[in-house]
């Protein structure tokens, strides 16, 4: 049985056709709010609101977050529909793995937009509703904003933006009872990103796992159950805070080892 904790209220979650909106959706509909969840493909939305618990409700909007009308017509829609907001969740993001020096302008400039940018239109066009309800923003960031990894320069650089933006946010609105706060993931398997890494040749998702501290990818729940705290008045003086939820993979020195970690235990 999942806690109550936003009966009565409204949110709205970006990216949430699919992956950790989709969690994320699903977990803040679970807990009593209604939904609304944006994104390009009208289909992936219909699917998530499809899954809304019994009781709850999951409304699609198609809505392209580059397009700062679209969000502004977005979140005032949601207001019109259901009366208020409370809780705005920026999850909508895309990456693209490139040297630097292959790295396309266009590429740059669509992966800030998307990740960086849009947070920004989100913003604006909430905060004015967030007021009237003491409501809260928050981001999905990105362990490549703490770390950079090759290949990455655009995706981390515009995660990093977000974070900043989001606390920038945060100081500017805490007295006015708005908060704002960033959750970094780390390796959250699978999702619309992540899903077809599965299908590369030779074992890379356990490269991937054996570089983690617990040994093992997260769950887009796992993002969801901490997105759904931060929004939740038992976050009551949380603002301005950057969370990982990674595993321990920012605390992890990446050189090659000084001791070699125990192996697991049988049926640990
Ligand atoms: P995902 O399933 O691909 O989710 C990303 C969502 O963003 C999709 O539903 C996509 O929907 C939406 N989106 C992309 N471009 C958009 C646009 N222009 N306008 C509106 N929506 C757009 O992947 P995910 O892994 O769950 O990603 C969720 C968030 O977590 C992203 O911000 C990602 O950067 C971040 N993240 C992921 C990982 C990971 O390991 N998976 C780690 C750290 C951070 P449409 O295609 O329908 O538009």
């Amino acid at each position: 049985m999942e806690p109550n904790r936003f009966s009565g209220q409204v949110a709205v979650v970006t990216g949430g056709g699919s992956g950790m909106g989709a969690a994320i959706a699903l977990r803040l509909a679970a807990e009593g709010a209604t939904v609304v969840i944006a994104g390009r493909d009208s289909g992936k939305l219909e699917q998530t609101a499809g899954q809304a618990p019994e009781g709850s409700t999951i409304v699609a909007r198609a809505a392209d977050v580059r397009d700062e009308a679209a969000v502004a017509e977005l979140i005032d829609g949601t207001v019109a529909s259901y009366g208020r907001l409370d809780v705005l969740v920026n999850c909508a993001g895309v990456s693209d793995v490139g040297l630097f020096e292959d790295l396309a302008a266009s590429t740059w400039h669509d992966i800030m937009a998307v990740n960086a940018s849009a947070v920004f239109h989100t913003a604006k066009a909430a905060i004015p509703h967030l007021k009237r309800t003491r409501g809260n923003i928050v981001t999905i960031g990105s362990s490549n904003a703490l770390r950079n990894n090759y290949g990455q320069a655009a995706y981390g650089a515009a995660k990093s933006a977000a974070e900043s933006l989001s606390a920038s946010i945060a100081i500017e609105h805490a007295a006015h009872g708005v908060r704002s706060n960033t959750v970094h993931p780390g390796f959250i398997f699978p999702t619309g990103m992540t899903g077809p890494i599965a299908d590369l040749p030779g074992d890379v998702l356990d490269i991937y796992r054996s570089h983690i501290p617990m040994r093992r990818t997260g769950t887009p729940e796992e993002i969801a159950a901490v997105v759904a705290f931060l929004a939740s008045s038992e976050a009551s003086y949380v603002t301005g805070a950057t969370v990982t939820v990674d595993g321990g993979l920012n605390q992890v020195m990446h050189l090659p080892p000084t001791a070699t970690p125990r192996p697991l235990a049988p049926g640990a």
